[in-house]
């Protein structure tokens, strides 16, 4: 075959949701993996849902998850003259014919069809009749009467169609407007797609794009049709089963990695392998390991893998997308030193960037906020000397460098006689306002000596304060 060309063709009447971003990115990561072309292709022709913000919010999303097109976007809104030049042809070539029956009419031979055991469908009363164009003529297609039209798809296998259960179905509508299944058809042929991946509840208008390929004179593209994405309790997909939009996960905290990761997973596997870098996908992806089961979303399962992408990505990288979320919290944060340490002392605690943005909060603020039942168990006059002895010590040590601090915390244990345990939650609670938190030395070598300080002694004062009551 000559090289690969695929394409994700969403229709924009909302925002980008899982299950098109899943197709999305199958067609994706295959043109990527075969060295081809991924085109992006807004299908905007029905005027009345279509709007510019899905389209932009589209754009967006694609964006975020890094999915990059390198033709378009194209908008079938403006490639009209295009399906016109087409239908033309096939109208000229007797393909294809104006019919003029109403509306009533072709209702009421659907139910004649019906009543007599048939599929509902227009009875070709037009077909031979020559009719000319008239403003309320629509454009059919003159579908073949007999034999059988078969779908070659690479996923589900081949699926035989009669083609006596085909009417001969409409490719303009009276106001001029192509249909979906022709405007594709003309789109892909003439962007020269020959590989197309896509959700399977368009299996059903595949026959009919297969014959319009064929009266075009065109070859056919590589059908694949996958599964629709479940929710737990197997229906469809839906707001039901939790935040449908990508965006609505970049803003709970989700890293695109992760959740391009969970998605090729809804619907592909390579063994029992979960974790996937987009490289590895890259060089993994294939179409004969796409499931003929439908996928599952699991918001856990997500959340779970989102937690490893974070664990696994650079601290430099991670900072880039930690930053939003620590401004929306109002601190200043910026990319360097200070910042990728804090991560190192987090990433392999958090499940999301927000849930790190708010661990990381001590780290940022200039006035604690102490958790009261922390401050009565852990901050009581008998750990005052320890801590004051051990405050002296980092305040006058020659540098904070971990082993440092673990000489100096022994003098006071051995000073004083006391365990570890006894100094290290008051310590915490003096430099974190909580009982939960990153290891004490490493924090107290990227906090540096001056927060230490005024931290430990603010414990100190509090101590003292209590003490004096
Ligand atoms: N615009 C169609 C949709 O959003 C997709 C068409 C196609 O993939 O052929 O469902």
């Amino acid at each position: 075959m000559s090289q690969v060309v695929t394409r994700f063709a969403p229709s924009p009447s909302g925002y980008l949701h899982i299950g098109g971003a899943r197709t999305a990115l199958f067609s994706w990561l295959y043109a990527r993996h075969m060295k081809g072309k991924f085109v992006l292709r807004i299908e905007d022709t029905d005027l009345a849902r279509s709007t510019q913000e899905s389209v932009d919010a589209i754009f967006e999303a694609l964006e975020w998850l890094g999915i990059d097109w390198d033709e378009g976007p194209f908008f079938q809104s403006e490639r009209f003259h295009i399906y016109k030049e087409y239908l033309e042809k096939l109208a000229d070539s007797g393909q294809a014919y104006y019919c003029t029956c109403s509306v009533e009419e072709v209702e009421e031979m659907r139910k004649k069809a019906t009543a007599s055991g048939g599929k509902p469908k227009y009875d070709g009363s037009c077909r031979e009749k020559g009719r000319g164009k008239t403003d309320s003529a629509v454009i059919r297609f003159k579908s073949p009467l007999m034999g059988t039209t078969v779908l070659e798809d690479v996923v589900k296998g081949n699926i035989v169609f009669q083609n006596q259960e085909m009417d001969d179905f409409i490719i303009q509508r009276s106001d001029g407007m192509p249909t979906y299944n022709f405007a594709v058809v003309v789109d892909d042929i003439t962007m020269g797609v020959n590989t197309i991946l896509r959700g399977d509840d368009h299996v059903m208008n595949t026959p009919k794009q297969i014959l319009l390929y064929k009266a075009l004179n065109s070859p056919l593209p590589t059908f694949g049709h996958v599964p629709m994405v479940l929710g737990h309790d197997r229906t469809r997909l839906s707001k039901r089963h939790g935040a449908m939009s990508v965006t609505a996960y970049r803003d709970m905290g989700y890293l695109p990695q992760a959740v391009l990761n969970y998605l090729v997973r809804l619907g592909w596997s390579f063994g029992d392998q979960e974790f996937f870098t987009i490289e590895e996908l890259i060089t993994k992806f294939n179409i004969p390991n796409l499931g003929r089961s439908a996928g599952v979303f699991n918001p856990e399962k997500l959340t779970a893998l989102n937690a490893d992408h974070i664990k696994a990505m650079p601290s430099e990288k991670l900072a880039l997308y930690l930053i939003p979320f620590l401004k929306q919290k109002g601190y200043p944060a910026e990319e360097g030193n200070y910042l990728t340490g804090i991560i190192t002392t987090l990433n392999t605690r958090s499940k999301t960037l927000i849930e790190m943005a708010e661990s990381a909060s001590f780290y940022y603020v200039d006035q604690l906020e102490y958790d009261e039942k922390a401050v009565k168990k852990f901050l009581k006059t008998d750990i005052l000397e320890p801590l004051a002895m051990l405050t002296e010590k980092l305040a006058n040590a020659k540098d904070l460098a971990q082993e440092t601090q673990e000489t100096l915390f022994k003098e006071v244990l051995e000073t004083t006689g006391i365990k570890f345990g006894k100094i290290a939650q008051p310590v915490r609670v003096a430099l974190t306002g909580k009982t939960a938190s990153p290891g004490i030395f490493e924090m107290i070598d990227i906090l540096g000596r001056d927060r230490v300080i005024s931290r430990l002694n603010h414990a100190i004062k509090l101590i003292s304060g209590q003490q004096s009551k």
